[in-house]
């Protein structure tokens, strides 16, 4: 679906057509989203927020038309609650730096999952050093889900934030996050959902999902590289130190000291990625005239037909079968190395991920070094699913 919009789905590698199948990790961008660029760098460049003259005005109305169109995007109540970043790795480390200095002490402890990404791990594991607070991960079940009754009893008095992915990057499980919201809530804990892989395939609603704080990458949406979103309830916010010093994020400063901007900007020092945030909203548009129905059904059917086609294959194990995935497939076949068999795919012009997919704690869960992975995205095709399928034949009959 749209896949004329993308112009580099059009290009071939080692002469063949290439099928990208790498979406979980970044998605291609279509060309309103490539042009939105190009004409902001020929059109529109200047400093936002300090100018007062044509186009620093023109460029910071486009900006904040961009964060507007976000807080619609997510359904938060206030575009000061929408906060930028680079991504969701740089989200997810301004509220443990930040949030972790208001809110957490020693031996409190945060509460993760055992499918996080690194970038919901580490992050917590740095301010464990720094601070001496405590991490618990709730277990995952042999059918890639989180295990709801065990969660239930990793809550403890001193758990005051529970992190946890919206989709996982690896089985592709759409998280209950509003139960977990309620059961955290229920402890007097605060929540965090890194929603990197479910903004891409499903409508997000922070007031439904009832969750404190949520991070996305633009890049992984269509959008562009070096851009994401945090968005933090703005009573916590306030809370909250800012994260680095700098421009922008000051009322005013002497030498004796400095008051602070007003949410957002608190947590925005330095230039901001005004481009970025600018083609991010035609990215955002351009889902939007897609519509999600359309996205969603056409995911799921592609999803089902890959997942039977792979099936089929002898000695293929999939990681994650829970009901209403994300577009995700994680596997392994017998025999095969899994980089061995991403190398011989991507000779085919076939692009999937191998390795740990930065989610090393659920290799240990099913006792894995790696996976192969395909990730589908709006464009691909029924046709690109038999690629994969008939490749991995192929592959399999060298073994
Ligand atoms: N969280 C999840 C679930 C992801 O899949 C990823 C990227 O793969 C990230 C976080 C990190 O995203 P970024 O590298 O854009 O910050």
């Amino acid at each position: 679906m749209r896949r004329d919009d993308f112009p580099i789905l059009r290009r071939e590698v080692y002469g063949r057509p290439l099928v990208y199948l790498d979406n979980a990790a970044t998605t291609q961008k279509p060309q309103c989203v490539i042009d939105a660029i190009t004409e902001a760098y020929q059109s529109v460049n200047a400093n936002v927020h300090r100018g007062v003259h044509f186009l620093s005005q023109k460029a910071t109305e486009r900006h904040e038309a961009a964060r507007e169109h976000i807080r619609k995007f997510l359904h938060a109540r206030s575009a000061t609650e929408i906060v930028f970043t680079r991504g969701t790795t740089e989200a997810i480390n301004l509220i443990a730096t930040a949030y972790g200095e208001a809110f957490l002490r020693e031996d409190d402890e945060v509460l993760l999952t055992e499918m996080e990404h690194h970038s919901d791990i580490v992050p917590w594991q740095l301010l464990q050093q720094r601070k001496g607070i405590r991490l618990r991960m709730i277990p995952v079940t042999e059918t890639g889900e989180i295990d709801l009754a065990a969660a239930e009893s990793c809550f403890t008095p001193r758990t005051r934030l529970l992190c946890m992915a919206h989709a996982s990057n690896v089985l592709g499980t759409v998280n209950p996050v509003r139960q977990l919201a309620d059961m955290a809530h229920a402890h007097n804990c605060h929540v965090l959902v890194d929603a990197a892989q479910s903004v891409p395939h499903l409508p997000v609603d922070v007031q439904a999902l009832g969750c404190d704080f949520l991070a996305f990458s633009g890049h992984k949406v269509y959008g562009p590289t070096g851009i994401g979103v945090l968005y933090g309830r703005e009573d916590l916010l306030e809370q909250m130190p800012p994260y680095q010093g700098g421009g922008e994020m000051i009322a005013r400063v002497a030498l004796t000291g400095t008051t602070f901007a007003d949410l957002p900007y608190k947590f925005e020092a330095g230039t901001p990625d005004y481009v970025g945030s600018h083609a991010l909203s035609t990215a955002l548009s351009f889902v939007e005239e897609t519509g999600w129905e359309a996205i969603c059904r056409h995911e799921a059917v592609l999803t089902r037909y890959a997942t039977e086609r792979l099936q089929a294959i002898p000695g293929l194990r999939i990681y994650g079968t829970a009901a209403g995935k994300d577009p995700v497939i994680a596997f392994n076949v017998q025999g095969i190395h899994h980089l061995d068999l991403g190398t011989l795919l991507d000779r085919l012009g076939i692009a999937i991920r191998t390795g740990h997919h930065c989610a090393q704690p659920l290799m240990d869960r099913y006792g894995v070094e790696g996976m192969c992975r395909a990730s589908f995205a709006m464009y691909n095709t029924m046709e690109e699913a038999d690629a994969l399928a008939e490749g991995l034949e192929r592959v399999r009959k060298m073994f």
